[in-house]
């Protein structure tokens, strides 16, 4: 079943306690469409300026991902945002956001995308997730990500499309952020009955844990040794766990696990070069070899 996206689409410039890379391929959107192309085709939604390079839209293209509503906007330059990593790698600052071509963008979604059953708000502004949601009334599963910034800057907006989503997906910090809460399973629990039937409370190294009315777990991060750049692992986290879900066609409590430990092994390949370095190298076949392995790791 398509799967929409809708968020940033971006040249990052990345500084590890090792090495920098300036303007590569990144945005939310674009880490979510790779990573949810091995299980599904994509439809995605989002903007660049006239400085974006043809080739980057060529590559998503051959993953099977629709660009029809990536817009080039006339006179702007392509959202950069600039990111430096703590001797931990898992911390990371924001030294610069420009938001450019983002910050103009009015997304009008072709036909065909207005009626995705399985939608996605990536991180971007909470105003134009909304704009985006308005357009796809038929969607069955709509979920969301978020973060510090839109918290911050946009908190009536997102109390008001956590009140239309049937998931949202965000930071540990975030969502102490969001609640007030210090405990993250008062927290998660929170953000729950701000509206959302289920959230996903991602912990970068620690993996991530579910909510929903019935039922509370958490799953461990696949173990990797080999951490190069940790950016996009939230949005292709999110990317693997909704392929799967659209792959399937369904959200039951069991699909929604396995589908959480897809987003896990997605987002332990992303970590191991910059940019979709690394996702670029593997099929859906070493996806599944680490599905075996975890499932052996988890089973005691
Ligand atoms: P992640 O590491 O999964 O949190 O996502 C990193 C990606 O988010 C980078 O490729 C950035 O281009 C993008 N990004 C950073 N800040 C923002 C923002 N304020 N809105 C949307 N996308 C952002």
């Amino acid at each position: 079943m398509p799967l929409l996206v809708a968020g940033s689409v971006a040249l990052d410039t990345i500084e590890t306690p090792h090495d920098t890379r300036e303007n590569v391929l990144g945005g939310s959107a674009v880490y979510f469409a790779y990573a949810a192309s091995y299980f599904t085709p994509v439809r995605l939604v989002g903007v660049v300026g006239e400085d974006w390079p043809a080739e980057h839209t060529a590559l998503l293209q051959s993953r099977n991902i629709d660009t029809a509503g990536l817009e080039v906007l006339a006179g702007t330059k392509t959202f950069r945002w600039r990111g430096r990593y703590l001797d931990n790698m898992n911390d990371r600052e924001t030294i610069d956001v420009q938001l450019n071509a983002m910050g103009q963008f009015n997304p009008v979604l072709p036909d065909a995308f207005k009626r995705c059953r399985f939608l996605f708000l990536a991180n971007g502004s909470t105003k134009l997730q909304l704009k985006v949601l308005d357009q796809c009334p038929g969607a069955t599963l709509a979920v969301a990500d978020t973060m510090d910034l839109w918290i911050r800057t946009e908190r009536d907006e997102l109390s008001a499309l956590l009140q239309r989503i049937d998931g949202l997906v965000l930071n540990d910090s975030e969502a102490k952020m969001l609640t007030g809460e210090n405990n993250l399973v008062r927290a998660g629990n929170r953000v729950r009955e701000m509206g959302p039937k289920f959230v996903v409370i991602k912990k970068g190294e620690h993996g991530a844990m579910f909510f929903s009315r019935h039922e509370t777990y958490v799953l461990p991060a696949y173990p990797t040794a080999e951490v190069i750049d940790p950016t996009g692992a939230g949005d292709s986290f999110a990317g693997g766990m909704m392929g799967y879900l659209a792959e399937r066609g369904d959200f039951e409590p069991k699909t929604l696990k396995e589908a959480m430990a897809y987003g896990i092994l997605v987002a332990s390949f992303t970590v191991e070069d910059f940019s979709l370095e690394r996702l670029k190298k593997i099929r859906r076949e070493d996806l599944s070899v680490r599905m075996e392995e975890y499932r052996k790791m988890l089973t005691f």
